[in-house]
């Protein structure tokens, strides 16, 4: 059995410190259920301060990260350096990353590898937009996203991944996949890591889904049978978010 995965991406959020230490205040407060496994993810400013004031049963993870340990790379943060300051956990190759920052599959792979050779988890984000769902080419699309990471990855390597779908249209739009249209996307993105990587990696293998994701939303969504979770942004900074967390209880 998969462990149940909750991950807030705060992405460029909250907005001031303050808002930080009540976000925390919420999390630390609540009651949640110690079978799910919780990752959060703010802002790099805000990394260590966070992970000084939460409670210790949730992890935090960094939004992006580049490939090299250090050097002469203005406005990067590495690998060794999430892994020295004990962040378990780095997002890659998230939808806004790959739309306005000009990430390609490739240089996700590249970061992958060197986050996993850091001895970080990774959470390895894929999706396709709009355009591309209504011409049919979901599978296709989010295949030749995986595909740089399934080539660069020893098998053994996939016992700290963590793959999010994430359709681009889905999110931060309210307009939430059907639980039907999310298991599909879930059982092919399963079914081409049993062909490209094996059959272990497939079944053990943590797929969740992120794109408007709520409290509303939530359970439908995460009883379908391959879907491990939630990467979750707007609610993930409202108390709703622990009823994300607490869906199966
Ligand atoms: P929303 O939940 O705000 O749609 O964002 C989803 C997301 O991008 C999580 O990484």
């Amino acid at each position: 059995p998969r462990q149940f995965f909750v991950g807030g991406n705060f992405k460029m959020n909250p907005a001031s410190r303050e808002q930080k230490r009540s976000l925390a205040a919420i999390l630390n407060e609540a009651t949640i259920d110690s079978s799910v496994e919780v990752v959060v993810s703010p802002p790099a400013i805000y990394l260590l301060p966070l992970k000084e004031i939460l409670r210790k049963d949730i992890k935090i993870a960094a939004q992006n990260c580049y490939f090299k340990p250090n050097g002469a790379f203005t406005g990067e943060i590495s690998p060794a350096m999430l892994k020295d300051s004990e962040i378990p956990y780095v997002i890659l190759g998230h939808s806004e990353r790959r739309t306005l920052f000009h990430e390609t599959s490739e240089f996700i792979a590249t970061k992958t590898r060197a986050s996993l050779d850091a001895g970080l988890s990774v959470i390895l984000c894929v999706g396709e937009t709009l355009a591309e769902r209504e011409a049919n080419k979901t599978a296709e699309v989010v295949q030749s996203q995986l595909k740089p990471v399934v080539e660069i990855l020893k098998e053994e390597d996939w016992s700290k991944i963590v793959v999010a779908y994430e359709p681009v249209w889905a999110i931060g739009t309210g307009k939430v996949a059907t639980s039907a249209q999310a298991q599909e996307a879930h059982a092919d993105i399963r079914a081409f890591l049993k062909s490209a990587v094996s059959p272990a990696v497939a079944e053990q293998t943590r797929i969740i889904y992120g794109g408007s994701v709520s409290a509303k939303n939530a359970k439908e969504l995460g009883s379908q049978a391959d879907v491990d979770g939630f990467l979750v942004g707007g609610a993930s900074l409202k108390p709703e978010f622990i009823d994300i967390i607490n869906v199966n209880k």
